[in-house]
């Protein structure tokens, strides 16, 4: 099944073989006495690399030096041009390490070469270039005030927004290096300094590009990574009062605990969490646009995307077709490792994930889902699962209704879109949705009446840095990008001057 394999970079295996440890004041800073970590290549199983796992300790040394850094003003205060070309140059070097970062992401994650390149490197520099700009964007307003006393004052009030400190970003291991980007660049462009702790499968992009911030000059203490295990080094991040702002991106579950932490202290949080995303296709859509729109929104990264399509509501006009279409080119989406530049379809990020995703499918099954295609591991060493097609399904089944994160897109018949509509909303999740029509009427009707943070119109997951993304209901709390993400990482001062 697997072609040829592209050999990594020379300077991909010589980080490889190195053992990685937490990056603090500027460089890696092992212990000594840590618990190792071997990561594992998803696509084979082999060992691909070895991290030691903070703990509570270095946990203090690493929010220690993030708060020196951020109240030696070597980074808050600085001319904000200066940190917008510190930022660019920052971005200049991830593009220049653009293939070694994404053949580090593919071999860390099992992702494909080609969504590494485009997606983790490409998309994430436009969006580094994007938050550097902010730098010098960032303001405040002037107020008239009518304060009466003393008699005869006056007065001069305006806000400004000031960084909000030291910032734990804790992120999840589907896009490891473009979601750390995410929280990094807003956080660094306001000024604050950064504690990034990645998920503890996918560290290893985040610490090349550690290591490439020094590099474009931004200072020793304001850009860390932490690693180490959630409910361990995670938590005591998260819970640590020097910490002033807390930007999560994962699970609902995980998140539930962490607001529930940051709030003991107020500590400011934002939220980016699951999604259980409806793809609407209303009886005018274009059938081929819809099912290649299913293809790319579901299957990308293996449908290990927060805002994937994974519950698709055909109108039953056009169900039949729908699925038929759908199952016969899944069916042919060719699978095999991340560097494979032939493969379509990748590994999941580890066993526990791909055991997971099994064992959603065998409920789907249990619960009178029928199979179109897919359903099954492959006889592959790997953590690969078959990409699935679900059609029969109902609104009440779990894989209608529960995050899968893998390569399952389940198809549900409708007949009256009011009732469509309702079983859309009737669910936890509300991060993303979209709809697939031409009739302009119908669909303007229907964006206000879906309860989700992004609706999306004939496609599904284009994301742009100026357009704000989040989640309503259990899939967040807060925006990131554009204004909202400076607003989160910002506080608001309020000045009275009398004269
Ligand atoms: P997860 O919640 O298990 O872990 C996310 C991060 O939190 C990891 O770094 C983990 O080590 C850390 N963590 C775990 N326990 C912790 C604790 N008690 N305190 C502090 N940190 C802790 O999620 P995951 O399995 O890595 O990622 C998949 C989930 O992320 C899915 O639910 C997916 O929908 C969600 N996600 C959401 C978005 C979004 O923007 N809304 C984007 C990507 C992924």
């Amino acid at each position: 099944m697997t072609s040829q394999l592209i050999q990594p970079l020379s300077s991909v295996a010589a980080f490889l073989a190195r053992r990685h440890a937490s990056f603090v004041d500027g460089e890696q800073r092992p212990q000594g006495d840590e618990a190792v970590r071997v990561l594992r290549n998803p696509a084979d199983d082999s060992a691909l690399a070895e991290t030691c796992q903070a703990d509570l300790a270095q946990v203090e040394a690493i929010v220690q030096s993030a708060h020196r850094a951020f109240r030696s003003g070597a980074w808050s205060r600085l001319a904000p041009a200066e940190r917008e070309r510190t930022l660019l140059r920052f971005a200049d070097l991830v593009e220049q390490h653009g293939e070694e970062l994404a053949q580090l992401e593919s071999l860390n994650q099992g992702k494909s070469i080609h969504i590494a390149r485009a997606i983790e490197v490409g998309a994430t520099v436009n969006y580094m270039r994007y938050m550097a700009g902010w730098a010098t964007k960032i303001e405040g307003q002037t107020l008239d005030v009518s304060i009466p006393m003393p008699a005869g004052a006056r007065f001069n009030a305006y806000t400004r927004r000031e960084p909000v400190g030291v910032v734990a970003g804790i992120v999840p291991w589907n896009f490891p290096m473009m979601i750390a980007l995410w929280k990094v660049m807003p956080a660094l462009a306001c000024g604050c300094t950064i504690v990034i702790k990645p998920a503890d499968e996918t560290p290893l992009t985040v610490l090349r590009l550690a290591e490439l911030a020094i590099q474009a000059g931004i200072p020793a203490g304001v850009f860390n990574v932490l690693l180490g295990r959630g409910s361990v080094a995670g938590a005591a991040l998260v819970a640590h009062p020097l910490v002033s702002k807390v930007s999560f991106t994962g699970s609902t579950e995980v998140g539930k605990q962490v607001g529930g932490t940051a709030l003991q202290n107020m500590t400011r949080f934002t939220l980016e969490l699951g999604g259980k995303n409806p793809m609407l296709v209303l009886p005018d859509a274009d059938l081929d646009k819809a099912v290649a729109g299913a293809i790319g929104g579901g299957l990308l990264n293996q449908g290990q995307v927060c805002a994937a399509a994974s519950r698709f509501f055909v109108h039953a006009s056009c169900y039949d077709a729908f699925v038929e279409r759908l199952g016969a080119q899944v069916a042919e989406l060719k699978i095999g490792a991340g560097m494979d530049p032939q493969a379509q379809i990748n590994p999941l990020v580890s066993r526990r994930q791909q055991e997971s995703v099994l064992q959603h499918l065998q409920v789907a099954r249990d619960q009178g889902a029928r199979i179109v295609c897919g359903g099954n591991r492959p006889e592959l060493p790997g953590y690969f699962v078959e990409p699935t097609v679900l059609a029969g399904v109902n609104a009440g089944m779990a894989c209608a209704r529960e995050e899968i994160f893998g390569p399952v897109l389940s198809v549900l018949k409708y007949e009256d879109l009011d009732v469509a509509v309702a079983q859309i909303n009737d669910n936890p999740y509300g991060l993303a949705a979209s709809i697939w029509s031409n009739d302009l009427g119908k669909v303007m009707d229907l964006i206000p009446r879906i309860e989700a943070g992004t609706v999306w119109v004939n496609n599904h997951v284009p994301l742009d840095p100026n357009l704000p993304f989040g989640g309503f209901k259990q899939s967040g709390i807060g925006r990131e990008f554009g204004r909202a993400a400076i607003e989160g990482f910002t506080e608001s001062k309020s000045v009275c001057i009398t004269y």
